[in-house]
């Protein structure tokens, strides 16, 4: 084992939140050392490791991009395009120096006699450990496994005589020409993959359980062209169109909450005037759940639609009975052939990066204890974590915890502080705790399977996550770190 390097502060990821995370450290915090450590062999996170034909975001760059550099690009981008403004971003402010790759972070041991998280990380290229010290430890670890996503465990899914792929697993010699492919799914990786593929393959089946909230337009902005059209600053462009985004956002967010009938029934319609005439839109394009209890997925100029009105696509809505040496039984009976199967079933999640953590010798199980506001956890010293938002961009409340992370470790240093602790106060301990998120609220199957490894919540402000962008634009930056939920030493 290596000598220990230490830092002020170790970011564990180097996707766009741990970017974010150290855009803001070098900003905020210049005299702090930091050091970011991804097991990846590049920055993206989630933007490398998905490279599957058409991946691109389903939510807008003006929103999704940071408030602190203009997207100049069209609203909805491919995972290349944001790649290269996550590269700008490094390079913009100097970021390379401090990112090391192909290094997990297996574990993290804290200790209060030295106030210093020791971490032991293996270097991916040549099996080594290394230990990194760090006083203040960001976790920007994402949701989920990126070396390996979530595949049903159907019956005969080994007896299958063609290719299983996984779409976080996209091998590059793939070749779907003239090939029966089923996609398995009706999220927006199906709905993305579907188009990107359909001109090539013999015929594409998306095959889903149920039905998704789709939303569709044109891949433009009318406002941001209009204002570029007019030679407005860039940056200016950005923050007036991301205003605008939000607002709408908003709006669309008050009318599915407070009438998600009418919500529904317009999405849905939206969905109909694209399709032909007579499309079976009951069974294939409404949804069991109400809009916004899952992230609706933007389908930019309609491909998805345009793929399966030319009859290069189709949808079928049914649960898979098994699979077979040549394609898919269905529940009803009918079989579906296949060359390829694509599994566009999401992801395993991952709490914390998968990291083994110990608390003075205790092992940490982040299920028992309670979230301060999204970002920290009761009993847990000197650790954040970035956690987005689903239903609106993620990167949003990625900016809002940086903000207020740089202004916790400046008030530390100011304050001569080296350890701050969240602790339920005695009128705490009497609530009863909460899942992460309510189930009426937001129930994507990954986060249900798995939502028992999350950390819980409290119906508290102080103690809650919530995936409500305006409340927290409103209140996170005014934050004080002066709390009496945080103890410090
Ligand atoms: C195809 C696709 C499209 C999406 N589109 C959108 C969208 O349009 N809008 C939106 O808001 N969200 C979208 N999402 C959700 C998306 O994942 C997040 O918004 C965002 O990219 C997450 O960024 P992140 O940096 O927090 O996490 P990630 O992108 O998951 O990056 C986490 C990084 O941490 C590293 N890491 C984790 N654990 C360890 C460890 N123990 N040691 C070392 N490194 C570790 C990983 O290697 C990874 O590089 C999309 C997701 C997918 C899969």
């Amino acid at each position: 084992m290596s000598e220990a390097r230490d830092v002020d502060v170790v970011v564990v990821g180097a996707g766009i939140s741990g970017v974010d995370a150290a855009y803001h450290l070098r900003r905020d915090c210049p005299e702090r050392t930091f050091v970011v450590l991804d097991a990846l062999e590049s920055f993206g996170g989630t933007w490398l490791t998905h490279r599957y034909p058409g991946v691109r975001s389903d939510t807008d760059l003006y929103t999704f991009g940071y408030s602190f550099k203009p997207w100049t690009g069209d609203p909805i981008a491919s995972g290349e395009r944001i790649r290269e403004y996550l590269r700008e971003v490094i390079d913009e402010n100097d970021l390379a120096r401090h990112v090391r790759f192909q290094r997990r972070v297996e574990s993290a041991s804290w200790s209060s006699a030295e106030n210093r998280w020791t971490l032991r990380v293996r270097d991916l290229t040549s099996g080594d450990v290394e230990t990194y010290r760090c006083e203040f430890l960001w976790m920007c670890q994402g949701y989920y496994r990126h070396d390996q996503g979530y595949t049903p465990d159907w019956p005969g899914l080994d007896t299958f005589e063609g290719r299983v792929v996984h779409p976080q697993q996209w091998p590059e010699d793939l070749d779907l020409t003239d090939q029966e492919v089923v996609v398995v799914g009706s999220g927006a990786t199906a709905a993305t993959l579907v188009p990107a593929i359909a001109e090539r393959c013999a015929h594409v089946t998306m095959i889903q359980r149920s039905p998704t909230y789709f939303f569709s337009g044109e891949n433009r902005d009318e406002l941001a062209d209009q204002l570029r059209a007019l030679e407005v600053d860039e940056a200016w462009v950005h923050e007036i169109v991301r205003r605008n985004r939000l607002a709408q956002l908003k709006m669309l967010t008050d009318v599915a909450l407070s009438e998600p009938d009418f919500a529904a029934q317009e999405l849905i319609n939206l969905v109909r005037a694209e399709l032909p005439e007579g499309f079976d839109v009951d069974t294939h394009f409404t949804p069991r759940y109400r809009p916004w209890q899952q992230r609706i997925a933007y389908v930019p100029d309609g491909d998805l639609f345009k793929a399966i009105s030319s009859g290069r696509a189709s949808v079928v809505t049914d649960e898979i009975a098994a699979i077979t040496p040549h394609g898919v039984r269905l529940a009803s009976g009918d079989e579906q052939r296949a060359d390829v199967l694509i599994t566009a079933t999401g992801f395993e999640l991952s709490v914390l990066g998968d990291v083994h953590f110990t608390i003075d010798g205790e092992v940490l199980n982040l299920a028992e204890r309670v979230t301060y506001r999204g970002m920290m956890f009761s009993g847990v010293p000197n650790l954040c974590w970035i956690f987005g938002y689903f239903r609106a961009a993620w990167t949003l409340r990625a900016d809002l915890v940086c903000n207020y992370v740089g202004r916790l470790l400046n008030y530390m240093r100011d304050h001569d502080l080296h350890r701050v602790v969240p602790t339920l106060r005695d009128e705490d301990l009497a609530e009863t705790p909460l899942a992460w998120i309510g189930d009426d609220e937001f129930n994507p199957s990954y986060l249900k399977r798995s939502l028992h490894l999350m950390p819980q919540r409290l119906a508290k402000p102080e103690w809650g996550h919530t995936q409500d962008y305006w409340y927290e634009r409103d209140v996170l930056p005014t934050l004080s770190p002066e709390d009496d939920c945080l103890v410090y030493d």
